[in-house]
């Protein structure tokens, strides 16, 4: 590729929206362009990347046995009926409807579309196991799309599906991606971990998350120094000893007085020990008025003087913490932390209010409770009588770093993740509920035992990025950069020894393979090196008049702070 002919679109500034550094890089290296929230253009300098993402991917899951079809993006309703989810999912699920009133959703996976084929296809055991995937556009109405790709609603995400006759069988499958994961995240060059995630109502352990590393990571992940012990926060949790709790109705009888309740008063009354649980409370209710619009919000929250992360906070990284509880109004928590409690960005949480309101917070005997989103309301809601106990229980519970391992094996550290991949072991849910089955080897029909492993190809070079970049921009692992080598003549206007070097350069390492651009752009040598390093291609090749009068060229990898001088003749094979 010759840069002339590319489009390279560098920007001096990030935007100011832009809080993490791999979102500020993709911007000013011109890798992707926003066209609404969550949603980008992949230019053709980030879309390389993408490809290569891609590529990888793709190679791996074949390698694995995994087939590669398309599903369609727009999918209809009647079939995510058929599961429940068209009702069921919340509004992260995108409706829409086409000109004859028929309702349709736009693909946020595809269990539904993926097991109406396996019910046509796969009739007999004898053509079981069986995994189909696809790299294809996702969407999903995400509730705070920020991050740039990281957390985009218009994404593309590989997803997997196997179908297999029966849970041992899908046991296996399910193994063979995990494998296959490894793999695929080796050939990044990322630092990541493996860890157990929640398989929610299945139960069991198939379920497992890799997180790359890093301190922007949305995810707290959990591990043990002295053994293989990896989960993430929620898992963890789930696994960690319970505070004690309030028996069912006792909180009722006391209630607590705005503005007068302290902290301890609180936790006495939810029966919490102050010193560990009451960290990580956030609580509020929300009083609505007859038309169901919500009137009034008080808002109980422990008041972490400054802007703490809760994971951080839940982590025990924050020192010398000042938590206080009182009762906060809305304009209260403006004032406080700088935004509407639409909500509570600032401290961090990754989930909204809903979830810690809706299993915490009733403390009042009929209140309205969740977070101000009408489908989130919970109505008639008391403390320890409405609320499924063993939710109660787990978000009662707290892993900090320091404490034993589960496995009784090594202390608890606690770091960050971006998820970049998801394996998870399904069972028959959606087999069942869809009349998926296939013929047995004794004639009898059976649902097909399921799994689904989910990749964030657009989340993966953001997550790169954000374990690979300096000062100056992106450093790309050789794997997935846009180019991994660039030709950068200097004076190439003026020299026909440079530009020829230059070209004859270019064009072998073309023949030999390698992806490679030439810069022949006419830029001036300081502009040229600033572009080249802030889109963070590994292998730069320099090429000047001076340095050919002796024979020589000049490279310099991304990370190295000097250029090492190579014989022309030589380079080629250098950089190969
Ligand atoms: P998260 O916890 O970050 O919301 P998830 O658990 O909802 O992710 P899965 O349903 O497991 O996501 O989807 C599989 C993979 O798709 C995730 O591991 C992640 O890498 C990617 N992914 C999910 N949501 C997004 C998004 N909004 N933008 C980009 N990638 C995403
Ligand atoms: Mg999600
Ligand atoms: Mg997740
Ligand atoms: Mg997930």
């Amino acid at each position: 590729m010759k840069a002339s002919q590319f489009l390279i679109s560098t920007l001096r500034q990030a935007p100011a929206d832009a809080e993490v550094v791999s979102h500020q890089l993709m911007m000013r290296a011109g890798m992707i362009k926003r066209l609404a929230a969550g949603i980008y253009t992949y230019m053709p300098m980030g879309l390389r990347v993408i490809r290569k993402v891609e590529a990888i991917v793709r190679e791996e899951m074949n390698r694995a046995g995994a087939i590669e079809c398309t599903m369609p993006v727009i999918q209809p309703a009647e079939l995510w009926s058929e599961s429940g989810r068209f009702e069921k999912m919340g509004p992260e699920l995108l409706r829409l409807k086409d000109r004859h009133e028929r309702d349709y959703v736009v693909q946020p996976t595809s269990e539904e579309a993926v097991t109406d084929i396996a019910r046509q296809e796969f009739k007999s055991y004898k053509q079981l196991p069986k995994n189909l995937y696809q790299i294809q556009t996702k969407f999903r109405d995400e509730r705070r799309p920020r991050f740039g790709l990281m957390r985009g609603r218009e994404f593309i995400m590989k997803d997997a599906y196997s179908f297999d006759r029966d849970e041992a069988g899908a046991k296996r499958s399910y193994q063979v991606m995990a494998a296959a994961y490894r793999a695929i995240f080796d050939r990044f060059g990322l630092s990541y971990r493996a860890v157990a995630a929640d398989s929610g109502a299945i139960g069991g352990d198939l379920s497992e998350e890799f997180q790359v590393i890093a301190a922007t990571g949305e995810d707290a992940i959990v591990y043990s120094t002295g053994s293989a012990y990896a989960a993430n926060m929620e898992k963890a949790e789930a696994a960690a000893p319970a505070g004690p709790r309030p028996a069912a109705g006792e909180a009722l009888a006391k209630t607590p007085t705005p503005g007068k309740s302290t902290c301890a008063d609180v936790a006495e009354l939810l029966g919490l020990p102050l010193a560990r649980t009451v960290k990580s409370l956030v609580l509020a209710t929300d009083e609505l008025d007859a038309a169901g619009a919500v009137a009034r919000t008080q808002i109980w929250l422990l008041l972490l003087r400054g802007d703490h992360d809760l994971n951080e906070v839940k982590a025990g990284k924050v020192p010398g913490l000042d938590v206080g509880f009182r009762f906060a109004t809305v304009p209260e928590i403006l004032e406080h932390f700088g935004t509407p409690p639409g909500y509570l960005g600032p401290i961090g949480l990754k989930k909204p209010l809903k979830i810690i309101v809706d299993r915490e917070v009733a403390v009042m005997a009929d209140w309205v409770c969740g977070a101000n989103d009408k489908d989130f309301h919970f109505t008639g809601v008391n403390w320890g009588r409405d609320l499924p106990e063993p939710d109660v229980v787990a978000d009662l519970r707290n892993v900090v770093a320091g404490d034993a391992s589960p496995d009784g094996q090594g202390q608890l550290a606690i770091e960050r993740g971006i998820e970049i991949g998801h394996v998870f072991y399904l069972g028959t849910k959606y087999s069942r509920a869809m009349n998926a089955s296939f013929l047995d080897e004794d004639g009898k029909p059976k649902p097909f035992e399921m799994g689904c492993y989910g990749i964030g190809v657009t989340r993966l070079p953001a997550a790169a990025i954000e374990q690979n970049h300096d000062e100056r921009g992106i450093i790309w692992p050789d794997a997935i950069a846009p180019f991994t080598v660039v030709i950068c003549p200097v004076g190439m206007d003026r020299s026909e020894a440079v530009k020829s070097a230059a070209e004859s350069l270019y064009a072998e390492l073309l023949a030999a393979g390698v992806d490679v651009i030439l810069d022949d752009r006419g830029e001036r040598p300081g502009a040229m090196f600033a572009d080249w390093e802030l889109i963070g291609v590994p292998h730069r090749v320099t090429i000047g008049d001076k340095g050919l009068k002796d024979g020589q060229v000049e490279y310099q990898h991304r990370r190295d702070t000097a250029a090492t001088r190579v014989p022309a003749g030589e380079i080629a094979a250098f950089v190969k």
